[in-house]
């Protein structure tokens, strides 16, 4: 547990006093735990969100709930509103919006896979709660405090993502405006920070995993890891995955398409079925070194 400072970070016991009261750990053992559908946060199991960047079709996203829960996924992932970082469309690259949500449902209804989709506005909250069990608040909204503390006041739980730009102080007050308005059940979610230099041009964002121990000195919420949009390039997920569970991640969301190059978003970073397979195994393993696990063996 921190003394003045957080060794080397930017936050101070007063800070956890004063400025995030709720978001900060009581003691050194202090680690939330809650069910989401059946499904335990900061417990033992570490959680798999996995699917599509985006909700392309019906057919898509069935087909991927079907196979991801097959390789043993907890939770089903895809986007029907979309930050896409331009504005241009075509037939393809195109938010699927209100039929996304509708598809999401369908998956939902054939695999009993828990859904977790990201809300950019307020005015769609109440439809895509119709639907999904997780509202995900993306890494460009992490500071649009109203949308967080109305989400929030659904009552849904939210997964909110890091900033690429953000101090892990930022991403604590914005887990506060949501732990603020009475919603408990609230995860963290790194996703890759913005450095002077990676080491590809393609290459976006760096993985922060130091981020999950030195937010786990400070917070008792569960801290997800997205190595997907982290690393933006499909051979370094796995690699990038084990890391993760290794450094103590509480969920994981992974990029599954069942034709990865042909991905309607991002086509460089989703992994294809069988590489998911193999990688829920394989994260299975490393979890059990920490006493932990992942699939039901
Ligand atoms: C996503 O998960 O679909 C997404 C857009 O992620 P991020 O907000 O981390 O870029
Ligand atoms: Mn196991």
């Amino acid at each position: 547990m921190i003394q003045n400072k957080a060794p080397g970070k930017d936050v101070s016991l007063e800070d956890m006093a004063e400025k995030f009261p709720l978001a900060s750990k009581k003691n050194n053992t202090h680690f939330s735990k809650f069910d989401i559908g059946g499904i335990t946060f900061g417990d033992s199991l570490i959680p798999i969100m996995a699917g599509p960047n985006m909700v392309e079709s019906e057919k898509l996203i069935v087909e991927t709930a079907i196979n991801v829960k097959k390789a043993g996924a907890h939770f089903l992932r895809g986007g029907a509103f979309k930050p896409l970082s331009f504005p241009y469309r075509s037939d393809k690259y195109t938010e699927t919006r209100e039929e996304g949500i509708g598809w999401l449902g369908v998956a939902k209804k054939e695999t009993g896979l828990g859904i977790i989709t990201e809300v950019m506005e307020e005015r769609y909250l109440d439809l895509i709660c119709e639907v999904t069990d997780i509202l995900q608040i993306g890494s460009r909204n992490m500071q649009n405090y109203p949308l967080i503390s109305a989400a929030a006041k659904t009552k849904k739980p939210l997964m909110i993502k890091r900033h690429f730009g953000a101090s892990l102080r930022d991403w604590l007050g914005a887990a506060e405006y949501a732990l603020y308005e009475g919603n408990e059940k609230i995860i963290l979610c790194e996703r890759g920070v913005t450095v002077p230099h990676t080491h590809r041009d393609s290459s976006r964002f760096l993985l922060d995993l130091q981020v999950v121990p030195a937010a786990k000195e400070i917070t008792h919420l569960p801290i997800a890891v997205d190595p997907s949009h982290a690393t933006f390039w499909r051979p370094w997920v796995t690699p990038m995955s084990l890391a993760s569970v290794a450094a103590g991640a509480d969920s994981i969301m992974l990029e599954v398409h069942p034709d990865p190059e042909n991905s309607a978003v991002d086509p460089l970073q989703p992994i294809d079925f069988d590489s998911f397979k193999k990688l829920m195994q394989s994260m299975d393993k490393v979890a059990h070194i920490n006493g932990r696990h992942i699939l039901n063996v």
